[in-house]
């Protein structure tokens, strides 16, 4: 009850004179006539306290809820997929959600890869296509199986990337350069999402080199999504990441756009 039943309450006097606080009898709706405190303001409003034992039975009630959040699995899942930085758009989307045009569909080949680069010990994946076409849905997919079996994931756009690498120029505190670095370089798996996009220099392009040459040898997984075609995505980025990159596999998606796919399939 937010607003004890004033109209009920029975004084049991006031306290010495100029004291403002005064015990009160309420009727509580689920206990009965419970004792609070009161108070009149200087312009004369009344203040009711809570009954106490509704106050005890609500804290009690928000802690068993905090408990069961913080053990909930499904719950925890998502709180470190937020943490790996995966968009709000696909924290709930897995390998089961994502679907099909039957065994010819062109995404055939990533998805199914992409199930198995969670177990094998290939390092480095690139899908390109047009947008739409279910990359990200995948590359998604593939972190959270990454999380739920224990290893550190991020998601991060190649713009956004460099734009933190960017902004450790400027000496206003926030990360040191060496502090994105090893936090690029440091998670057991990446996705680079959007690659292609943002303006870049010949320095953004050494610090990519730099990460990925780092990640490849310490036995990261990485993977690099964007919206071009390989000879571009090969001119993106340096000889020395496209050689390390060239180990794994690469798969160029064209075909229908996925978004519009799930629409006709029934699902948004
Ligand atoms: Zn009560």
């Amino acid at each position: 009850m937010d607003r004890p039943l004033t109209n009920a309450a029975q004084h049991i006097g006031n306290t010495t004179f100029g004291t403002k606080l005064r015990r009160i009898i309420i009727q509580c709706p689920k206990h009965g006539p419970v004792g609070v405190f009161a108070t009149t303001d200087q312009f004369g409003v009344e203040y009711v306290g809570k009954c106490l034992r509704c106050v005890e039975e609500e804290s009690a009630a928000e802690a068993t809820e905090f408990k069961r959040r913080r053990e909930d699995p499904a719950l925890q899942l998502r709180n470190r997929m937020i943490d790996a930085g995966i968009p709000d758009d696909y924290l709930d989307e897995s390998f089961s959600t994502y679907t099909f045009d039957g065994w010819e569909d062109p995404h055939r080949g990533f998805f199914e890869y992409s199930r198995l680069f969670v177990e094998n010990r290939d390092r480095t994946m690139v899908v390109l296509g047009n947008p739409g076409v279910g990359k990200t849905h995948v590359a998604c997919s593939m972190l959270r199986e990454m999380i739920v079996r224990g290893f550190s994931a991020l998601y991060v756009t190649e713009g956004a990337l460099l734009r933190q690498i960017r902004s450790t120029f400027s000496k206003k505190g926030g990360p040191t350069e060496e502090e994105v670095f090893r936090r690029y370089t440091s998670c057991d798996v990446l996705v680079m999402d959007e690659m292609g996009i943002a303006p870049w220099s010949e320095y953004s392009v050494q610090s990519l080199a730099d990460i990925i040459d780092t990640r490849v040898s310490r036995k990261k997984k990485t993977v690099f999504l964007g919206n071009m075609d390989l000879g571009t995505f090969k001119k993106h980025l340096s000889d020395a990441s496209i050689s390390r990159i060239s180990m794994g596999k690469t798969f160029e998606v064209t075909g229908d756009d996925y978004r519009k796919l799930k629409k006709r399939q029934g699902r948004v």
